[in-house]
């Protein structure tokens, strides 16, 4: 295995942009929750592909549903009718209770569109000088220029300058803040409900309660991008549901077609008028197969309860994981999340030792903002398998003492 990975590493060197530092895992195969490499050693997946994989891995059902409809129909481009997009639409617009939707093809290009829907909501259908786009601190929009300008994250925007103007990034947390910068000129207000890549931070429900009433009053449109919390991953379909949130544009992306690129930006009827025939568009988001297999995804969702179990699993991953917080109470610094959506904070010296432990054992997780366990696993994880894991990290643990 160790030669084979050598020799795939040498190769990427030169074909590949070096936009990666990738893990030392070579993925030929998947199914369910393990990985397996080319010697066929299994790895318990609790990554999912960043919470993609969130029915596991390679399931029949999806196989089918891709098998047959690509004999039937893959792409015709935006200009036809065709059915598999708007069934999605259907399904997708109930479980959220917006009113329109529009398809793309990846988290960025929804929150792009999200942006662009904001700004020309109030500049071409209410006249209303407003383009400022605000967000806060520790966010992460996606890679886009628009959505880097848009990510509070000073890091990923080194060398792009310059960016689009009109975006402000505030301290999470802090009213004051938001309310100074939720100004007059401002459009709309962008925010993940619980930061991901910002290292798994849920924020509070005062706060975001409080953000949602200011935009009510200001006439400022709420943006969520659950981009990575939506699709059952936080124990509800979509994270605002905990709490109470009405927003008046949602993206989604990651899990939607549980592996496949396909993006969503669903808006209020309102908010949706900020688009005409024209104003925006893509080739592929959207496309027959792609929408095909998400209903499918949405109905195993359904099916299999999956939601509701996310919430019960992520609430014993949870038990599992104080109990190790308790009895390493010093490698362990906090523990954060909401259903299948985990961060374990590391106060250890090398975190990265402890990442790499894991993996060594096969257990594949994703260490964010260099000291949190970012724990994604798919919504089908069994309680053996959360077992196997906290085990593993213990021992890793111990070795650290
Ligand atoms: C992953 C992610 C994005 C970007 O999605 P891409 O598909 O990589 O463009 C945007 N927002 C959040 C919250 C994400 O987690």
């Amino acid at each position: 295995m160790k030669q084979e990975l050598e020799h795939i590493k040498d190769q990427e060197q030169k074909l590949l942009l070096h936009t990666y530092a990738r893990y030392p895992l070579y993925v030929e195969s998947a199914r369910g929750c393990s990985l397996y490499d080319p010697s066929g050693r299994e790895y318990l997946d609790l990554l999912a592909g960043i919470s993609v994989c969130n029915l596991g891995h390679c399931r029949p059902e999806l196989q089918q549903v891709l098998h047959e409809q690509a004999g039937r129909l893959v792409h015709v481009s935006n200009l036809f009718y065709q059915k598999p997009q708007l069934n999605l639409a259907q399904a997708l617009l109930e479980s959220c209770g917006l009113h329109r939707a529009f398809f793309c093809n990846s988290g960025a290009e929804a929150n792009e569109a999200a942006i662009k829907l904001a700004r020309r909501y109030y500049q071409v259908h209410k006249s209303q000088n407003r383009q400022r786009i605000v967000s806060l601190q520790g966010s992460f929009h996606g890679r886009t220029l628009a959505t880097l300008a848009a990510t509070g994250q000073p890091g990923v925007k080194q060398g792009f300058e310059p960016l689009p103007e009109g975006f402000c990034a505030v301290p999470a947390e802090d009213i004051d803040a938001l309310d100074q910068a939720l100004e007059q000129d401002t459009a709309g207000l962008l925010l993940e409900v619980v930061q991901g890549e910002g290292g798994v931070r849920p924020l509070s429900r005062e706060y975001l309660q409080q953000a949602q009433m200011m935009c009510e009053e200001r006439d400022i449109l709420l943006m969520l991008d659950e981009v990575q919390t939506g699709m059952g991953r936080t124990g509800r379909m979509w994270a605002h549901e905990h709490f109470g949130l009405k927003p008046d544009i949602l993206t989604t992306a990651k899990a939607l077609a549980n592996g496949l690129p396909l993006g969503a930006m669903l808006a209020r009827e309102e908010a949706a008028q900020g688009f005409g025939p024209g104003s925006h568009a893509t080739t592929f988001g959207g496309g027959a197969l792609v929408c095909e297999v998400a209903s499918k995804v949405l109905q195993i969702l359904q099916e299999e309860d999956l939601v509701r179990q996310a919430a019960e699993k992520g609430e014993y991953f949870m038990q599992q994981l104080s109990r190790l917080q308790s009895r390493f109470p010093e490698l362990i610094r906090e523990l954060r999340g909401l259903g299948l959506m985990l961060g374990v904070e590391l106060g250890a010296e090398q975190p990265q030792r402890i990442w790499q432990g894991l993996l060594e054992k096969g257990f594949v997780c994703n260490l964010s903002q260099g000291n949190v366990l970012r724990l994604l696993p798919p919504l089908v994880i069994s309680r053996q398998e959360m077992d196997c894991f906290c085990q593993a990290l213990a021992q890793v643990l111990e070795k650290q003492q």
